[in-house]
């Protein structure tokens, strides 16, 4: 367990394969989701599983695996009544990934998710500051070795945020987003689009938005949680705005209460097909978000050959 091997690639302009998405991968198992937390409680509830679904992205080919703890962020923990939970779900998290890593006996990096669940506009940032620190804190004291800041579906200033309560830690920092095209301009801004019956959220736009990014956060940034197609207009604004590494960790398909809903027609090997474009055109880290899984982490690990 070390960034090391990562840094390597990274430094050597080698493609570092991330893992996918773990919710339905959970599911699959027959792991029971939460009405609240969905499967942020799994790593008490159902431990094994958890370390299950890390062993097949290691065995797929990830590089890094990524602790569950998306959904336990404490502002959202606190809101359902969890506050005396929030260490214990967040380091289970991290205890079971490691447990699958160990078990893999390979090199592979533990990223732990810190995200903005529960952190609405409306509280204001003042209210979200103390709950991002929280869970950064926890996820380095029990031992990750990297963090992922998976800001998506956040305002620019939630995002921004989330960066400065992320300085001084003195692990690596990488940071994701999500994107949508606005219907009216066209553009690409921050926001997200997960429902097939609402329009999609819209806020910054994204090239401004990375303008004010990248003065404070010079680690990997990464497109997330968005549609392929949204996913590489993206890629190539950011090749333009921002000088550090870039990654993608893209969504098929769309949320209907309470389960992400895969697109049927879309396969490992079309996956593969954005994956290997977007490697060419310089993307250094790649994996799957809503809807890309197991099978479609295996299809594009074969680009790290
Ligand atoms: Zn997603």
């Amino acid at each position: 367990m070390t960034y090391n091997l990562i840094k390597e690639k990274l430094d050597n302009g080698k493609l570092v394969i991330l893992d996918g998405a773990m919710g339905s991968e959970l599911e699959k198992k027959g792991a029971k989701m939460d009405k609240d937390l969905w499967c942020g409680t799994c790593s008490v509830e159902f431990p094994e599983l958890v370390t299950k679904v890390h062993e097949e992205y290691i065995s797929a080919g990830a590089d890094i695996i990524t602790t569950n703890t998306y959904a336990c962020t404490p502002i959202s923990m606190k809101n359902y009544g969890l506050e005396k939970s929030i260490e214990e779900f967040n380091q289970k998290s991290v205890q079971v990934a490691k447990k699958a890593i160990k078990n893999s006996k390979k090199n592979i990096a533990l990223a732990g998710s810190v995200s903005a669940s529960g952190s609405f506009y409306r509280l204001g940032i003042d209210a979200m500051i103390p709950g991002f620190k929280k869970q950064i804190k926890i996820l380095k004291e029990e031992g990750v070795d990297l963090i992922i800041l998976e800001a998506m579906s956040s305002q620019a200033d939630i995002v921004q945020t989330m960066i400065e309560c992320s300085y001084k830690i003195n692990i690596p920092v990488w940071l994701s987003i999500s994107c949508v095209i606005d219907d009216k301009t066209k553009n690409v801004m921050l926001g997200y689009n997960d429902t097939v019956d609402s329009p999609p959220e819209v806020y910054e736009n994204f090239e401004k938005s990375l303008n004010r990014f990248s003065k404070l956060h010079k680690g990997p940034i990464l497109i997330a949680h968005s549609d392929v197609d949204v996913t590489g207009k993206a890629i190539e604004i950011a090749k333009k705005n921002f000088n550090g590494i870039l990654g993608a960790y893209p969504n098929t398909g769309y949320y209907e209460k309470p389960h992400w809903k895969f697109a049927d027609n879309f396969t490992p090997g079309d996956y593969l097909k954005y994956a290997k474009s977007w490697s060419n055109s310089g993307v250094q880290i790649i994996g799957g978000c809503c809807g890309l899984g197991v099978a479609e982490i295996k299809a594009i690990s074969v680009l790290k050959e």
